[in-house]
């Protein structure tokens, strides 16, 4: 590649640019400034404009909404009553959770998040993984109090498409039929790697690629 063109390497997911040697997935404007041309942060790279560059916050909780509806949508009735985004009756905690099931006939609570890490390594997910745990230790351990047998679980989707093995294991926990699970793997994954690619894209021109229901 010519030493002054910009553009991206899809195999390794690092976008190169016209300073030669830059750091991993660091877009380069000149030869001496690495700085985020959107927020200024120190360095600008896949990992800092795909979950952490503010002026794309609103892009993220989309993405994030559409993987979760998703979700929802492939859960069937028989698993239970399904809250979003709600606090548990009975329970003091305030916490939110992303997806609440609760089937009070087989008293069994999924306690679920959705989560989309940048995936440059596996920890990320490891990582993703423990952290929620913990965050819901307090509130299983009330509800197991209950009388409930509680599973606490992550779906996760990295930004650049990898899909975590355990996810099949989290769908099976909500029911969903393993016709559906191929299905939503798919979907996931290939709506992802299209709000990353809409993301990115916007960074780089400053034009919206994506609608927002709410303007
Ligand atoms: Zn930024």
């Amino acid at each position: 590649m010519a030493a002054r063109s910009r553009g991206v390497e899809p195999a390794r997911g690092r976008v190169t640019g016209e300073k030669r040697g830059c750091e991993y997935g660091a877009v380069c404007f000149s030869h001496w400034d690495t700085k985020c041309r959107r927020c200024c942060y120190v360095v600008e790279n896949l990992p800092h404009v795909l979950r952490s560059c503010k002026p794309h916050a609103r892009a993220w909780q989309l993405h994030h909404n559409t993987v979760q509806d998703h979700l929802v949508r492939v859960i069937p009735a028989a698993a239970g009553e399904i809250s979003v985004n709600c606090t548990i009756p009975g329970c003091e905690s305030q916490m939110r959770p992303n997806i609440v099931i609760m089937n009070e006939e087989a008293k069994k609570v999924v306690i679920m998040d959705v989560t989309i890490p940048f995936e440059n390594r596996h920890q990320a997910f490891t990582n993703a993984q423990a952290r929620k745990q913990e965050k819901y230790t307090l509130l299983a351990d009330t509800l197991r109090g209950h009388g409930y047998n509680v599973m606490v679980d992550m779906l996760i989707v990295g930004t650049l498409g990898a899909w975590d093995p355990s996810n099949e294991s989290v769908l099976h926990a909500c029911c969903v039929s393993h016709c559906y699970t191929k299905l939503t793997r798919c979907l996931m994954v290939s709506n992802t790697i299209c709000w990353s690619h809409n993301i990115y894209m916007e960074h780089i021109t400053g034009h919206c690629q994506y609608s927002d229901p709410t303007r």
